[in-house]
């Protein structure tokens, strides 16, 4: 299974996150072998690719069944984590351990939503030099109103807030061994992979796909598991809303300085009662004062924050010379 360096076609990973998906596992699991079947045929790949299911702690029969699979048919194999961690965390476990034995993995989800045929398209747009492929859909005619809308509306917030994303790319994405050795170097804890494909750099492109309805089993993502990802995404990808607060409390400096004007005038003019017009400057002046200082020391936070995460300042992917001892990109 280990990867050879001097195979003319590249060797395919697919990696599958599950959590909870016996309904549908059994039948999907076929589709993907009968993919990665006609991919060889096809010349696109080597007969070394495999399809690895990551095991997200599933509490029902799910990791009976990979193992199964895995016990059947040799191109099916499975990693099991130790416990529910979330889908994008179940992700990076298969990709980061794909990586060590192939030259591209594509990740899917388990439900049959997203288009396998589009691998086709990905993996020639590989042969045609791009590292990383995102998958996107061009159309949710099979999702609920709710969910499109919900969706969109998180792909719109993300982009307002900063964060960048591929509209429409949810987690389906070929991604190369060298860009992931590249990726490896991102230690960031808060998982938000879509907005740090892109960061990633290297050549890529996207293809389009219909997503579809779930064959079975039911969505493992409500409304408040969107929202917790929306949020995660935010602020792992950008430090916006701190500016936000801090425009905020600018506006209501200049705000509160007419007011003090105002109410001095308004005192003059001896339209108030007294103590009013100073308790009314105090007010105002600290309120926009402390706006302005949260915010800030807000942006120090953020900028702290974003340090901490410790991502490589420039990734090296090609030199002006060979060196068949050192085929490593360099990061810095
Ligand atoms: N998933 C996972 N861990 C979780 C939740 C989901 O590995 O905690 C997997 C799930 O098995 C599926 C994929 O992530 O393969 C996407 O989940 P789902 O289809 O429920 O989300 P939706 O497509 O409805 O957004
Ligand atoms: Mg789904």
């Amino acid at each position: 299974m280990k990867k050879n360096m001097h195979r003319s076609l590249p060797v395919l990973w697919i990696v599958i996150p599950c959590y909870n998906e016996q309904e549908v596992l059994p039948i999907t699991a076929p589709m993907f072998l009968e993919k990665i079947i006609q991919l060889q045929q096809d010349g696109l790949i080597d007969k070394e690719s495999r399809i690895l299911f990551v095991n997200d702690g599933s509490k029902d029969r799910t990791w009976e069944i990979i193992q199964s699979l895995a016990a059947d048919d040799p191109r099916y194999i499975g990693i099991a984590q130790s416990r529910n961690r979330g889908h994008q965390n179940a992700v990076l476990a298969g990709l980061m351990e794909a990586k060590e034995y192939c030259d591209i993995t594509i990740s899917i989800d388990c439900d049959g939503q997203d288009d396998i045929n589009a691998m086709d398209k990905m993996v020639k747009q590989y042969h045609d030099g791009c590292e990383i492929v995102y998958g996107v859909r061009s159309r949710r005619d099979t999702d609920t109103w709710f969910k499109s809308v919900t969706a969109e509306g998180f792909y719109r917030m993300m982009n307002g807030m900063g964060a960048e994303v591929v509209y429409n790319h949810a987690d389906y994405r070929l991604v190369s061994a060298k860009a992931l050795r590249a990726f490896e170097s991102f230690h960031e804890v808060n998982l938000f992979l879509r907005g740090m494909f892109p960061l990633v750099g290297f050549k890529s492109t996207s293809v389009y796909y219909e997503r579809r309805e779930r064959i079975a089993g039911k969505s493992h993502y409500p409304l408040s598991k969107m929202l917790a990802l929306a949020m995660d995404g935010i602020t792992s990808m950008s430090t916006k809303p701190i500016r936000l607060i801090m425009g905020f409390g600018c506006l209501v400096a200049v705000i509160s300085f007419i007011g003090v004007i105002w109410s001095i005038a308004a005192h003059f003019m001896g339209v108030t009662v007294a103590g009013w017009s100073s308790m009314v400057c105090i007010l105002c002046f600290l309120g926009g004062i402390q706006l302005l200082g949260i915010g800030i020391i807000g942006e120090y936070v953020g900028k702290t924050y974003m340090e901490t995460k410790h991502r490589p300042r420039y990734i090296i992917s090609e030199k002006t010379w060979e060196d068949p001892e050192d085929t490593d990109i360099r990061i810095g």
